[in-house]
């Protein structure tokens, strides 16, 4: 039985990002259960940083941790989001929302923004309008994992890989937390399973909090020869409909934006999706994809009210939920370690979160009831 301060369960960006901050205060051991860290959401990822979100809450973080996205991890790249027919009031909705945290923010017509992207249709069947954002951030989300498995290593902290947690009990004083090769006494557990989270709750006899998986697909395509995507723009209509990114030179990643309910689990892509990703980019461009270079599924996990949640459980000592980070956990994840950091170990907020009027209240479990 080995004694630690922290251990975090689920090696995906919200636990490596905050277990690499909580290690500077205590022994901390991550426990994964896949063979590697990054396998299930944050692996799968579009890696991009934009202030395109709903929540306030979210752009709120968001604008938090873009200072922090820095270079490997994150590289200044331009988002344009594309008004399809009927969408206008979309476009002056999010542009609205933007202004706050991305003042520089451009509205373009539709030529404008074909400029940029050459294969946008525009007309009665194309687009109406856009938004530029010169200052989005394309994330590589293995660096970003690299760089926080570093920092738990440089502060005496390691990931045990293959070690799913299987049982877990409170002693009274510390959470006993068994896993295939190795047992732990862990002042606190962190709850940064992802899709898992409410399966990690019930493990320890902890109410759930109704976190529901959604499916989300991904697929990729190579360009005509001679056509330079990589300085394209991350795109993404401002409603329903899609987003592309550049993958290298010649290669497009494309996403229906679908969110399917799912159970925890290693998220496959189904034909449909795949197929609703390529039509919905033939729609409204010059495309025609005729193959695919890849395709894949990962799952967005979100809270009842869609916003993320890191605090302690108020009914069970010890144990901090760090959790519903949807489709937006990696651009939001230094912001999320800075406030997990605070919380599990009673430190003064963040002048990071207090700048942008973040409280912990807005991200406590309390907020169900
Ligand atoms: C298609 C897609 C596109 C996305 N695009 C973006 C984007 O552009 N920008 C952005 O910011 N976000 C994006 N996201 C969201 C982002 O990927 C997630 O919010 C983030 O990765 C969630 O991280 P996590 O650490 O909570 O979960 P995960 O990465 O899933 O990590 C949880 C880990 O817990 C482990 N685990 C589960 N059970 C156990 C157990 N019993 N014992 C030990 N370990 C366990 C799992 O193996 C897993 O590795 C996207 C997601 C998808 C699927």
């Amino acid at each position: 039985m080995e004694e630690i301060e922290f251990l975090v369960v689920g090696a995906g960006i919200a636990g490596l990002s905050a277990a690499a901050r909580l290690a500077r205060h205590g022994r901390t051991v991550v426990c994964e259960a896949e063979e590697a860290p990054g396998v299930h959401a944050s692996g799968r990822s579009a890696a991009f940083a934009h202030f395109d979100m709903d929540a306030p809450l979210v752009r709120a973080l968001t604008a938090a941790s873009m200072p922090l996205l820095e270079e490997p991890a994150a590289r200044r790249h331009p988002a344009l989001f594309i008004a399809l027919a009927g969408q206008d009031e979309a476009l002056d909705r999010v542009e609205a929302a933007y202004r706050q945290w991305a003042p520089w923010v451009e509205r373009l017509d539709a030529d404008a923004a074909r400029t940029l992207v050459p294969v946008l249709k525009t007309g009665a069947e194309g687009i109406i309008g856009a938004l530029l954002d010169r200052d989005g951030r394309k994330l590589d989300a293995h660096a970003l994992l690299e760089q926080h498995r570093h920092a738990l290593g440089a502060a005496g902290g390691s990931i045990a890989t293959r070690s799913p947690v299987t049982t877990m009990r409170h002693d009274g004083t510390h959470w006993i937390v068994d896993t295939p090769g190795q047992s732990y006494a862990a002042r606190v557990v962190v709850n940064a399973a992802g899709a898992w989270v409410d399966e990690i709750a019930q493990l320890a006899g902890v109410a759930p909090i109704g976190i529901r998986p959604l499916r989300r697909t991904v697929i990729t395509f190579d360009v005509p020869e001679g056509i330079d995507v990589s300085v394209w723009p991350f795109t993404k209509t401002v409603g329903p409909g899609f987003y592309i990114e550049p993958e290298g030179r010649g290669r497009l990643l494309a996403c229906p934006m679908d969110e399917h309910p799912s159970k925890p689990c290693d998220a496959q892509p189904e034909e449909e999706d795949v197929a609703l990703a390529a039509w919905r980019v033939e729609e409204a461009t010059t495309l025609e994809i005729r193959h695919l270079a890849s395709k894949w599924a990962g799952l967005r996990s979100f809270a009842p009210d869609r916003l993320p949640v890191a605090g302690f459980d108020p009914a069970a000592p010890g144990f901090f939920w760090l959790a519903g980070q949807g489709g937006f956990g990696l651009q939001t994840s230094p912001a999320m370690a800075l406030a997990a950091e605070a919380l599990a170990t009673g430190g003064a907020w963040p002048d990071e979160l207090r700048a942008v009027e973040v409280k912990a209240t807005q991200l406590a479990l309390s907020r169900f009831g």
